[in-house]
């Protein structure tokens, strides 16, 4: 090995390393953090530190958000292989690289189209086809798809906003970080059941926020 590719090694391994000590333990999790390499998805200034367990900015004044958190959240989630999920906020489209490697199939809106047309390049150079990626206000989720098994907001509300409750399957699960944007929010987990929507806490967090109606570029 070169000392090139030995150095990226370990750097992978320091990265799932750090993972696990922060609490992603659910086997195939941790196995689709390691088969989807997150340097792609960052780019410039800031691509060589893609495997730190932190926050990048990304285009369009957004952020990629730290792995540890996407796992954690991946893991709220309990995706099982026939699953449709739903993702607000593409981003980067890490967060919805990893959800294809769990998920039957996988729509990711963000109100940015730039954002969207990157991310959908990334997703077929690395052949990742069961993504579909829109650009549309995510707070309305993806009516023409609905009901979904699964969905993950990656930016955060005040509350879980209605039409994505509406659009969750019964025994469906949802989890998004709630709260004020520049105050510390909530990620929360929301199933629902035959009566009605059960919630639980999971940790504080720090997102964006969910903004109404479509970027400038949108
Ligand atoms: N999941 C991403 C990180 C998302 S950052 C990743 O893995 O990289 C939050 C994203 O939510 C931003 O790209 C932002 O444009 C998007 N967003 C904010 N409000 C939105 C809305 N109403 N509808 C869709 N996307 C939204």
């Amino acid at each position: 090995m070169s000392d090139e590719a030995g150095h990226i090694a370990e750097r992978k391994m320091q990265f799932l390393f750090a993972l696990r000590s922060r609490g992603v333990t659910d086997a195939r999790v941790l196995a689709a953090m390691e088969r989807i390499d997150r340097g792609p998805f960052v780019r410039g200034i800031f691509a060589g530190r893609a495997y730190e367990d932190m926050p990048l900015p990304i285009a369009c004044g957004q952020t990629i958000s730290q792995p540890s958190v996407v796992g954690l959240m991946t893991q709220a989630l309990a995706v099982t292989p026939r699953d449709k999920v739903l993702e607000v906020g593409t981003g980067s489209g890490y967060q919805a690289a990893i959800l294809s490697q769990l998920a039957r199939r996988v729509y990711t809106v963000d109100r940015h189209r730039a954002l969207v047309r990157e991310a959908s390049a990334l997703f077929a150079a690395l052949d990742l086809a069961n993504i579909i990626a829109l650009t549309a206000d995510g707070s309305f989720g993806l009516p023409e798809q609905a009901p979904f098994d699964r969905i993950i907001v990656t930016a955060a509300a005040e509350d879980p906003p209605g039409p994505l409750l509406a659009q969750l399957k019964i025994g469906g699960i949802m989890v998004l970080p709630v709260g004020q944007s520049d105050a510390v929010q909530r990620l929360i987990r929301v199933t629902r059941s035959e009566t009605g929507y059960d919630y639980d806490e999971l940790r504080p967090v720090r997102f964006v926020p969910l903004v109404e109606g479509l970027g400038r570029d949108g």
